[in-house]
């Protein structure tokens, strides 16, 4: 029997929080492997959980801060007045674990953020230390979008963008025989067998979005596809996952969750409602106020959808015109009196703000706020960073593409004119969030 070794790299930020995180793709591509013949050991760096450390506290919900090691930052980013750090799993600790494996045939390495790829290099330079002929193979967000930067990586042998649909021929090099199909539909459930200790699973309902908004690259990620899975397909994922480890706590990735919501989530939180089911339900990606109403908010306030986030963005008019046109501020106000109507009080919602686009106006990220706050919504800000093959990419400055680290959400905001001011409407936010 073949096998491979999957494995989730560290993260290297200013910041990094577990707020239901989990290498979904990695996950998908475990069962898949395993259903034909492969067999698969799974290394996460992120495991807040993992045996191999003392864990981290977790709140009510499973989510908790992540281990983490304060480093010297980056040369090219030592002008940040921030501390940088190395979350995860400490690198003597993963490397003991893997010197007790087999070597495997193939190394598949996952990878998130573009301005994480420092993790996915200390990755690499560990697993070749202990496995030096072992082809290893990296796929996921940083890959695809960066691809060029990641063919510098050195001892990298092969790179998978856009999905599983390249792996099936780059395993064929290293004589494992496997179909990979990138059609997500068909996926099988995520394969959380992985883990010894788990307080959350997060799925997927359907991947691809609808929309184009200029700051996502979502399009890109998802080969342009939207792609369902049937709603008893995903019950069946959903009780199987939740029966089998107690698990009090499921998560949504989806991007557009509520979209097309009578054939798809309203029939899925009916089947949950009959199913008596004890977990709560998130949905950390942020949700289109637009598609709700009056069934909906009740299913998701009875299906116990806790803190339900919206993608908000601005409440500038002109700005929502130019880059979503998700909502206008009237629809917003409508759903969330909806959602109010359904039985969440104010401060159990949470509206999404972005803060950092170049250029956005200081007064209008003020009145977002003031907005989002007189609607009882706590506010979280998404902070903007320059994401490659995006629609406002072409507006970035040069200096910013040309190293992903300078892409990073918290080095970007710094490099912005306002940025004291930003700090400041930060504060005014987070103060807001405190009277409710
Ligand atoms: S930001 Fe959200 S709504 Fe917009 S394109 Fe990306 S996933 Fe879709």
């Amino acid at each position: 029997m073949k096998r491979i070794l999957l494995v989730n790299p560290p993260i290297y930020d200013f910041s990094a929080y577990d707020l239901w995180a989990k290498p979904l793709a990695l996950l998908y591509l475990s069962s898949i492997l395993k259903k034909q013949n492969v067999q698969i050991e799974f290394f996460d760096y992120m495991d807040r959980l993992s045996k191999l450390i003392e864990n981290t506290e977790s709140n009510i919900y499973g989510c908790g801060h992540y281990i983490k090691e304060k480093i010297a930052k980056p040369k090219i980013i030592e002008d940040i007045q921030k501390d940088y750090f190395r979350f995860g799993i400490p690198a003597n600790t993963a490397e003991k674990y893997f010197e007790s494996l087999q070597p495997p045939d193939v190394i598949i390495i996952g990878s998130v953020m573009t301005y994480w790829y420092m993790g996915v290099e200390e990755t690499v330079k560990s697993l070749k230390k202990i496995f030096p002929d072992t082809p290893i193979i990296l796929g996921g967000i940083y890959a695809t979008l960066c691809f060029e930067h990641a063919q510098k990586i050195k001892d990298i042998n092969d790179i998978i963008t856009g999905g599983f649909s390249g792996l099936e021929t780059i395993l064929e090099k290293y004589n494992i025989n496997i179909k990979s199909n990138n059609d997500f539909s068909s996926f099988p459930i995520p394969d959380y067998s992985v883990y010894e200790k788990l307080e959350y699973v997060a799925i997927r309902t359907s991947i691809g979005c609808p929309f184009n908004c200029s700051y996502c690259a979502q399009k890109i990620l998802n080969n342009r596809t939207y792609s369902l899975k049937t709603i008893d397909v995903i019950k069946n994922e959903i009780y199987e996952l939740t029966n089998d480890k107690n698990i009090k706590n499921v998560v949504f990735y989806d991007d557009t969750l509520l979209y097309n919501a009578n054939r798809h989530i309203k029939v899925l939180f009916r089947n949950m409602l009959d199913y008596n089911k004890t977990f709560n339900m998130h949905t950390p990606t942020g949700l289109h106020a637009k598609f709700l109403d009056e069934e909906l908010a009740e299913l998701m306030f009875h299906v116990k959808l806790i803190d339900p986030r919206f993608s908000l963005e601005t409440a500038d008019a002109h700005e929502q015109q130019y880059s979503d046109h998700k909502i206008t501020n009237n629809e917003f106000k409508s759903a969330i009196k909806i959602l109010k109507r359904a039985g969440y009080k104010n401060g159990e919602y949470t509206v999404y703000l972005l803060i950092g686009m170049p250029n956005q106006n200081i007064m209008s990220i003020k009145d977002s706020i003031k907005f989002a706050h007189d609607l009882g919504a706590k506010i979280e800000f998404s902070e903007y960073g320059p994401i490659p093959y995006t629609a406002n990419w072409a507006y970035i400055d040069e200096l910013f593409k040309e190293e992903p680290l300078f892409q990073n959400r918290t080095y970007f905001l710094s490099r912005q004119k306002n940025y004291s001011e930003l700090l400041e409407l930060k504060q005014f936010a987070k103060n807001l969030n405190n009277k409710l």
